[in-house]
């Protein structure tokens, strides 16, 4: 059994479902294929969440009618009956929204809209793969995948799961197309697993069917020591250490999402990353090996605030509080990428995501804070004097944190 994960943008357009089919129909193992959403389909639905929740009606009718026309053409380019997403449409239509939206949660309204592009987008390529002479399983992953009810960051209850995918699989065709990125609660209700979660869902699949392999297929040669778009030289790395990729997936390479290591590294299972355009190309390869990374990897994490906090009793922040603070964080569900202390004052460095000011509000009950926004993380793995001489040369720079081979700074965007 391998697991083969396709992102939103190798299936934005026809010509990449194609090429889908073309890699899909050169495996004869069994398969299991997780594909995202296509395109920009999720920040697309994310904007009909925030119009239903605003009460606007006619703004999320046409933000919902341009992502119907988008699928719409790209099922009539592929030559398919649109019938085959018109159960999932009537999804969005059973929802309760204008009548009685404030009486759902965001996050909960928001999952069960937005998972609506994964189930479109498999249902398509699953229906296409058919046409073209793949006979597969489409699996439903919303009543497959079960999850807590912690909407949007939902964590996958991996016994019932593996349970209720197990069964689904063994009586499945030789292969199975699933959505990434989502799942759902005993109860029936959708649930995403935070944005960019389809890696994820292909390594717990990879995980729970104790598949030989997971591949992602993207847009990139394999993984890479920089983002290219940011760095005019980069490297590919061939092979990398399950510790070597969370520690760059955390730092905020754009590659992987953080979460993807553990359940692969947890059975051994090796990650490839491979080029969607050219799939005989090695790509690179995530598994157990001892071998170090031999290039410096510049990892850059965007969207940053800087939050310092002092005591108002003067008391030491490390010693007294800092189970207190964490907990306050872990309540509001900030991402922390970076912490540095002193001996009255503690800074963290966090996502600057929608949570942020509520927590900035409960921390502000027990101590001074101060904050900077529009901020970046980089991280710099393998650096050298040269490097960091380098690297701080016009920028301003509001903490860095040096060890021996690694540099981070938190720099103004
Ligand atoms: N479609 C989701 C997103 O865009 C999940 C994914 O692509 O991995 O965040
Ligand atoms: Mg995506």
């Amino acid at each position: 059994m391998k697991i083969y994960k396709f992102g939103g943008a190798s299936v934005r357009d026809a010509s990449g479902v194609r090429n889908l089919l073309k890699i899909v129909a050169s495996e004869s193992d069994n398969l299991v294929v997780v594909v995202s959403a296509m395109g920009k389909t999720t920040n697309a639905l994310e904007r009909v969440v925030n119009a239903i929740w605003q009460g606007d009606a006619p703004a999320a009718d046409a933000e919902l009618q341009t992502i119907v026309a988008f699928h719409r053409s790209l099922a009539d380019e592929l030559s398919i009956s649109w019938d085959c997403v018109s159960d999932i449409l009537s999804l969005y239509d059973s929802l309760p929204l204008f009548d009685t939206a404030h009486s759902f949660d965001y996050d909960l309204l928001y999952d069960q809209v937005v998972s609506l592009g994964e189930l479109m987008s498999t249902r398509l390529i699953s229906t296409f793969l058919y046409r073209s002479g793949v006979v597969n399983t489409w699996l439903d992953m919303p009543h497959l995948l079960r999850t807590d009810a912690l909407f949007r960051e939902a964590r996958v209850d991996m016994n019932t799961s593996a349970r209720l995918i197990g069964e689904a699989v063994s009586r499945a065709e030789r292969v199975c197309i699933a959505q990434g990125f989502i799942g759902g609660t005993a109860d029936g209700l959708r649930t995403t697993l935070g944005r960019e979660g389809s890696d994820y869902t292909a390594a717990i699949l990879g995980n729970l069917l104790e598949a030989t392999s997971v591949t992602i297929w993207k847009d990139v040669p394999g993984i890479l020591n920089a983002d290219p778009r940011l760095m005019e030289q980069t490297s590919k790395i061939d092979c990398l250490s399950y510790i070597e990729a969370v520690e760059l997936a955390y730092s905020g390479a754009q590659i992987i999402h953080p979460k993807t290591i553990r359940p692969l590294e947890n059975k051994h299972i090796p990650l490839y990353v491979k080029p969607f355009a050219e799939h005989n190309a090695p790509g690179s390869v995530i598994c157990a090996t001892d071998k170090k990374v031999d290039v410096p990897v510049y990892i850059w994490r965007k969207n940053q605030i800087l939050i310092t906090l002092r005591a108002k009793d003067f008391s030491f922040v490390l010693e007294e509080s800092l189970s207190h603070i964490f907990d306050i964080i872990h309540a509001h569900r900030l991402k922390v990428s970076l912490i540095q202390s002193s001996a009255i004052t503690i800074s963290v460095c966090v996502d600057n995501t929608r949570y942020v000011a509520d927590a900035i509000r409960a921390l502000q009950q027990d101590y001074i804070l101060t904050y900077n926004e529009g901020l970046s993380l980089l991280t710099i793995r393998g650096t050298t004097p040269e490097i960091l001489e380098h690297e701080s040369r016009g920028r301003t720079i509001l903490l860095r944190q040096l060890t021996r081979r690694t540099a981070r700074f938190v720099v103004k965007e």
